[in-house]
C-alpha cells in the first residue's frame, strides 16, 4: 500500500477509515495533488469544529521526545494570557537544549507601552517559573511586528541545528509559524490557524535551507483556560482582537465591577482606589454595590449580564471566589484567559469570582 500523504492544515498523517479520528479525509480526496482532512477543510470553510480524540498523554508524550533531542526549542506563550499559556515544566522536558520565549501577540499591549519593559517583565517572570531563557522577544505574529528579529535571532541561536516550536494551544503558533515560512519562502498561509483552541495536530517538519528542519508540535490544551469553559461560537466575544482599551474604575470599599456573567470583582477593604481593567474591549462591565451583587447576578446572568448568553448561561460553571489582601499597588490579579485588573494602590482587599476551574491569581503588574 502506497504511504498516506499528510494533511496540508495540520500535518496529520491522513486516513480514510474513522470520520472521529485524527487525520480523516474521505477516499477520493486521495486523488487529489494535496489533501486536506475533512476537519481542518471544515474550519477553513465553516468555522466549524469537530472534537477529535488526542489526549493530555499524546501532548506529554511528544513534549518528553523534546530531551532527546538536539536544537533549539521556540516557547512561545500569549502575552494576553502569559500564566495560563506558560507550559509549566518544559523547562525540565528539554533536557540542555537552549529555549527562546517568544511572547506572541504585542498588539494587544496599549501602544503606550514599552515594549523594553514588557520584555525585562518576562525575563524576571520567566526566572521566577523556573526556565532561563537563551534570549526573550516580543512580537505580533498576526501584524507581522518583530518577526524578522526572531527569524534572524533563530538563525543565530540554532547554530545549523533543528528547530522545535513548543506552545499550548491559541497562542498564535500556527500563526506565527506561517510568518516563518513566508519569511523563507515567500508563501503564506499553509497551516491552518483559527480561534479555536487545538487546532494543529502531530508534529509538522518545515524543511530548513541547511538539511535541518523546523518542527511545529501540537499545542497543549490548557484546562484552567476560560476558553474551555464557554460556547465556541462565543469565544469571540472573550478574545481581544484589537489593541486593548485598559478601563480605569475609581471604586470605593463595597463596590464591584461584573464582567459579562463570566467573572466578577469586588472591592472590599480599602481607601478609595483606581482599578484598571483589560478584557476584550467589547466585554460589557457592570458596576454594582457589594452587597446587592448576588441578587443581580441570579436576576440578571445570561441578559443584562452576558457573555455568555441566556442559551449558553447554564453552561458555565459556577462562580468561585479567590480573596487577596494585595500589599503592593500596582499588582495584577488575572483571571486565566480573561484578562486582568490591575490594583493601583497597596493594602486593600479584593476578591475576584470565576468560573470553577479557571485559574484566578496575583501578580506583579505587567504594565
Ligand atoms: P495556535 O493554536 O497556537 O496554532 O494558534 P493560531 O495561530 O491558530 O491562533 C490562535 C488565535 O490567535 C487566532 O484567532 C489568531 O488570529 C490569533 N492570533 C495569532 N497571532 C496573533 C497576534 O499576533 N495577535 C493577535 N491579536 N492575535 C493573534
Amino acid at each position: 500500500m502506497n504511504e498516506m500523504p499528510n494533511c496540508i492544515g495540520c500535518g496529520a498523517v491522513i486516513q480514510t477509515e474513522n470520520p472521529k479520528e485524527v487525520g480523516y479525509a474521505p477516499a477520493s480526496s486521495l486523488e487529489k495533488e494535496t489533501v486536506i482532512c475533512q476537519r481542518c477543510f471544515r474550519l477553513k470553510n465553516y468555522n466549524e469544529i469537530q472534537p477529535v480524540s488526542l489526549t493530555d498523554d499524546d501532548f506529554l508524550r511528544i513534549l518528553n521526545g523534546l530531551g532527546e533531542q538536539n536544537g533549539l526549542i521556540v516557547k512561545i506563550v500569549d502575552i494576553f494570557d502569559f500564566n495560563g499559556s506558560w507550559l509549566p515544566g518544559l523547562h525540565r522536558f528539554v533536557g540542555k537544549n537552549p529555549v527562546l520565549l517568544v511572547a506572541n501577540k504585542a498588539d494587544l499591549l496599549p501602544k503606550s507601552v514599552k515594549p523594553k519593559k514588557v520584555i525585562n517583565w518576562l525575563k524576571r517572570e520567566a526566572k521566577n517559573l523556573g526556565l532561563q531563557p537563551i534570549d526573550v522577544m516580543l512580537v505580533s505574529a498576526h501584524k507581522g511586528m518583530g518577526m524578522r528579529e526572531v527569524v534572524d535571532a533563530i538563525e543565530n541561536y540554532r547554530e545549523g541545528k533543528n528547530v522545535f516550536v513548543v506552545g499550548c494551544t491559541n497562542v498564535g503558533k500556527s500563526t506565527f509559524i506561517n510568518r516563518i515560512i513566508k519569511h523563507a519562502t515567500g508563501e503564506g498561509n499553509v497551516i491552518t490557524t483559527s480561534h479555536f483552541p487545538g487546532t494543529t495536530l502531530d508534529m509538522i517538519e518545515i524543511p530548513l535551507d541547511d538539511g535541518a528542519s523546523l518542527f511545529d508540535t501540537p499545542g497543549i490544551i490548557n484546562h484552567h483556560q476560560m476558553a474551555h469553559h464557554i460556547d465556541n461560537s462565543e469565544l469571540k466575544y472573550i478574545t481581544p482582537k484589537k489593541e486593548i482599551k485598559p478601563k480605569v474604575y475609581q471604586q470605593n470599599a463595597g463596590q464591584t465591577l461584573y464582567i459579562g456573567a463570566l467573572a466578577r470583582f469586588d472591592f472590599i477593604k480599602g481607601e478609595r482606589s483606581a482599578f484598571t481593567v483589560y478584557v476584550a474591549n467589547d466585554l460589557p462591565i457592570h458596576r454594582t454595590k457589594l452587597e446587592k451583587a448576588d441578587a443581580l447576578y441570579e436576576e440578571h446572568k445570561g441578559v443584562l449580564l452576558s457573555p455568555p448568553s441566556e442559551k449558553y448561561i447554564d453552561q458555565l460553571p459556577e462562580l468561585v471566589r479567590h480573596e487577596f489582601a494585595v500589599k503592593d499597588g500596582k499588582t495584577d490579579v488575572v483571571i486565566s484567559g480573561l484578562g486582568w485588573i490591575t490594583v493601583q494602590h497597596p493594602n486593600v482587599v479584593v476578591a475576584a469570582h470565576a468560573p470553577k476551574g479557571v485559574e484566578v491569581f496575583i501578580r506583579p503588574s505587567l504594565i
